[in-house]
Order: C-alpha cells, then structure tokens, then sequence
C-alpha cells in the first residue's frame, strides 16, 4: 500500500464551507491494530456548531439552491459519486486506520458509499409528484419540499457508507447537511467534506462537527433551526436524542442495535448455512449492528452441525487490516474490547460454555493491538442476559430448538427487530418464518446482503423509521398538498353578486 500517514486529512475541521481549525477539544484518531496514533484532531466547538448551522440555513435558503432544478441537484451528487469513486484507495485507507477495519471492508464501504450518490442523484431526477384525485374544479397535487437543515449523527462501525445513506437522499431531497462523526471516528468525515467541496458543493450547504455526542450531538438535537436528526449508533442515545426531539416536536429516525438470531433448520444445506453464520458474526470482527449473534440450530442437526461451525471459526484469520488474508481485524478501541470481554465473563457467569475463542490471540505479532479471537458459546439461555443485550463484537451464542414455533418465539423474544437469517431449502417453511420473525430485515439461505433501492431500519428497540430506496429521499421532506382553482368563479357560499343563482353548499 503506497499510501502514507501524510494522507490523513489534516487537523481542520469543515464548517460552513471553510476549512479551519476547530475550537472544541481535541479528538484522538488511533489505528486499533497498533494503537498508534494516526492524529489529534481539535474538534468543533459550540461557537463551530452554531456558525455551522447558520451558514447551512443560509445556503438552503439561498435561491441558487432552493430553486435548484432535481436535475442540476442530481449532477451535484453524480459530482460527489464520481469523486468517491476516484478516490477508493485513499478513503479506504483513511477509512481502515481510523477504524481498524480490512482494506476490503473498507474498499467495499467506499464503494457502497459511491454508488448511494449515484443512485440518490437517479431518485433526485426521477422522482414524481402526484396530482392527486379533486372533488371539485380544481387540480390537486400532493408535493414534496426539502425539511430544511438536516443533522446526520454517526457511529464509528462504517462511517462512509451510513454518512452517504444520510446525506445523499438529504442533499437530493434540497436540505443543506450537518454530520457529527462518531469521536473514534472523525477522519473519513473529513476526507469525504474534501470531496463534496471539490465536487463542488455549495459553500455553508454541508459541515463536518467532530466533537463529542454530549456537546455537539446536544447543540445539533436541540437547535431550534435543525429541522430532522437522521442517527445511527446504540439505542440508549438513540432513546435519549428521541426524548429531547420530542421536545420541539423535530422528527428524527433511528437506526439502533440488535440482536440478530439466525435460524437453522434440519433442511438447510450445511456448507452455506456455515459459510453465511461465520460472515454474518465475524466479519467487521462482529461489530456490526445486523450480527448474527443469537444461533438457534434445530436439535436433530445441533451436534454435528456445532462442530463443523466451531471447527471454521478456529480456522478464521485474525490478522492485521491491511493483510489480504485477514477475516477478523482488530476491534476499533482497546476500551471496545475490554467491554467484550467483560461480555465474555457475563456469559462464563451465566452458565455458558466457550467453545472456541473467548480471549486475545496468542501470536506476539498482534499484541498492540485490539484483537479478540471468534468466540463462540454455548449452554446460555436465550434470556440470559448475554442472549438480551447486544455485545457488538465477534460473540456468537448457539442455542438448539426443536419446531418451527418454537423457534419463531425464541427468535423474537427480544427487544430488538434488526435483521434475522433463515437457512433451509423449503421455501415454503422459510417463507412463513421470514413472515412470522419481527425484524425490518430478514434473509433466507444468505446474510448481510444489501442493496441501495431496498429500504432498511429496525423495530422495536432497533429503531424507528426505514433508509434506502426511494423514500429514503422523502424521508427528508415534508409533504404539502396544494389545491389549485381551474374554475375562476367565486365560491357560492359567499353569495358574490352574480346573475346566477347561489348553488346549494355541499360543503365539499
Ligand atoms: P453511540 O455511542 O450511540 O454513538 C453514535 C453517535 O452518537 C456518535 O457519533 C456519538 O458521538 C453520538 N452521540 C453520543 N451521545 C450523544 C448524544 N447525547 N446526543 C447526540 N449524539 C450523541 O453508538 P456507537 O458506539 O458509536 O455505535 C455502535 C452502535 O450503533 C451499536 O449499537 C450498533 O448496533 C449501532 N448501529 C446501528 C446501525 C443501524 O443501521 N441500525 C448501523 C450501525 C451501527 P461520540 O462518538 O462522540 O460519543
């Protein structure tokens, strides 16, 4: 890899449209594979935050960019796409050093992230209105106008591409953009700012706030002139920016945690149900909020079908990020993984049996760094507290079920709704599971598949509201219906002198 540290983005932070040192406190990007230090960012400041918001409510209200036609907005983000996409190698860099993740990983989250502008500049330019049905002389339509200024507010698992999903249909949808990267996060944001400003986005319409969720998350949510807070990250934050969003009555939608279950039926072709539970819990080392971490297998496979599983995992590669050989990278914190560890003691307290893994790699070579070893357990309860609360990290429990209604109730006995993965070859029984499980997302016979044009989100306490497809660009507008008179003649409740007679009210 031929890209070096001199690549990070410096130590300036993007606030209406300039690029200046922040006022705020200082922010440590770290390489979690090393813990060396990739940069000390200063972060926003309040003052950076509020000249933030004012120079976007300016620039959406600007002419130039209100009466902006969906086409010309469209050549804007096909602009930013075409600069992700010339830039792949350098994001995923960036991208890899600030969060621990493999260069592919990284490569593919960049590309995901070029090809969510792309599509977004599509929706932009094809996007309808709709003349909707009038009881009277008049045409009706139903209209769609940006919000305002939106706040986008992101965790640190994969920034690139939930910063896009939240800004593209933003920008399509004609609001002007603030982000607040996660504090373990902050360079990709930054690097992403350099590209819209030389894709030429206008000046004040799109900031970069790193700083930490307690200042600049709070000024964002409770500034009266943020019209919507878009947040990924944990449910707890989530819970709490909802309750002071209700205060202003600002709609928000939340993307939050899970505790995914997959289910294996005694049908199911073993060689593709391994291969997808192994990528669906261990790749992104299980940081990942649609993990596959809860593992219920049908009892007449369980004994053979857990031994092949664990016999994988110990094969997986724990390695350094840049590696091509690498499966499992490092965690993104040291403190990451000391709260997976702690998840780890949890689980040997309730009961459970660690089948592999359930500590740090032995070899020297990685011991600087945050690794943790695939871990799989078994013997815990699926409400063992372990089998609650998501760990986010490579920790699989496996757990044996013997029908079909027993496990549709086991798998939705949580709090969370995410995803759920199904593994059999009857289409039929696949299909009334995938019905019955309560999760915005579910697969069969595959895991963690995505595409752009399908919405994703969660229920329960994995959030509220859908990203992706084409609503995700109404997301971000509000709707207005407008009644327009094709008749030119007064109202007859009013008895406007006129040689006819008043026709009787119908009050329609
Ligand atoms: P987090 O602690 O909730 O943080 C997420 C973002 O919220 C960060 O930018 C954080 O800033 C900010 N924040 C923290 N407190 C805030 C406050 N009071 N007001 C406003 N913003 C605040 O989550 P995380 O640890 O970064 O990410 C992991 C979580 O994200 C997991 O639960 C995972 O499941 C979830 N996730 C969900 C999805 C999804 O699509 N459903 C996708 C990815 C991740 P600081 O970094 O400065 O604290």
């Amino acid at each position: 890899m031929s890209l070096s540290l001199d690549q990070l983005p410096p130590d300036r932070i993007f606030v209406g449209g300039q690029w200046r040192r922040g006022g705020g406190a200082e922010i440590e990007s770290r390489f979690s594979a090393d813990n060396s230090m990739n940069r000390i960012i200063k972060g926003a400041s309040n003052q950076d935050g509020l000249d933030a918001i004012e120079a976007a409510k300016l620039a959406q209200a600007d002419p130039a960019w209100r009466n902006m036609k969906p086409h010309e907005r469209a050549g804007l983000l096909d602009a930013i796409s075409r600069g992700i996409a010339g830039n792949i190698e350098r994001i995923a860099f960036i991208q890899s050093r600030d969060t621990g993740k493999t260069l592919t990983e990284t490569r593919a989250l960049a590309q995901s992230a070029a090809g969510t502008f792309r599509y977004y500049a599509s929706v932009c330019e094809t996007a309808d209105e709709a003349l909707t049905v009038p009881r009277g002389d008049y045409l009706t339509f139903s209209l769609h106008e940006p919000l305002g200024v939106v706040a986008a507010i992101t965790p640190w698992n994969s920034p690139i591409a939930s910063d896009a999903q939240k800004i593209a249909p933003a920008l399509a949808a004609g609001n002007a953009v603030l982000l607040k990267p996660a504090s373990w996060s902050p360079l990709v944001a930054l690097e992403l700012a350099r590209i819209m400003d030389e894709a030429g986005i206008p000046k004040g319409l799109f900031s970069v706030l790193p700083g930490s969720g307690g200042t600049i998350g709070n000024l964002l949510v409770d500034h009266p002139d943020i019209d919507k807070v878009s947040f990924t990250g944990g449910t707890a934050t989530g819970r709490h920016i909802a309750g002071r969003a209700a205060q202003k009555l600002m709609p928000v939608s939340l993307e939050l945690g899970g505790k995914s279950p997959s289910i294996v039926f005694e049908d199911c072709d073993p060689d593709l149900a391994i291969a997808g539970i192994l990528f669906g819990i261990f790749s992104s080392s299980g940081q990942s909020c649609i993990a596959g971490s809860r593992l219920f297998v049908q009892r007449s496979l369980y004994p053979g079908f857990v031994d092949r599983l664990v016999e994988a995992t110990r094969k997986l590669v724990v390695g350094h990020p840049f590696s091509a050989r690498t499966q499992v990278a490092p965690l993104v914190h040291p403190d990451h993984r000391r709260s997976v560890e702690e998840w780890v003691a949890t689980a040997r307290k309730e009961g459970g049996e660690v089948l592999t893994g359930g500590a740090r790699p032995d070899d020297p070579a990685l011991r600087e760094g945050a690794y943790y070893n695939p871990t799989i357990i078994a013997g815990l309860a699926n409400d063992s507290e372990t089998c609650r609360q998501e760990i986010f990290g490579p920790v699989l429990a496996v757990m044996p079920f013997d029908d079909e209604d027993e496990v549709v109730a086991l798998a939705n006995d949580n709090a969370y709704g995410l995803a759920c993965g199904i593994w059999s070859r009857d289409f039929q029984k696949s299909w009334r599971v995938g019905r019955a499980i309560r999760a915005g997302t579910v697969w069969v016979n595959t895991y963690k598949q995505f595409s752009i044009s399908t919405p994703f989100g969660g229920d329960g306490e994995s959030g509220i509201g859908r990203e992706k497809g084409r609503d995700g660009m109404r997301a971000c507008m509000r709707q207005k219906s407008l009644y327009q008179d094709m008749s030119g003649a007064p109202h007859p409740w009013a008895r406007w002198p006129t040689d006819q007679e008043p026709s009787p009210d119908t009050g329609k």
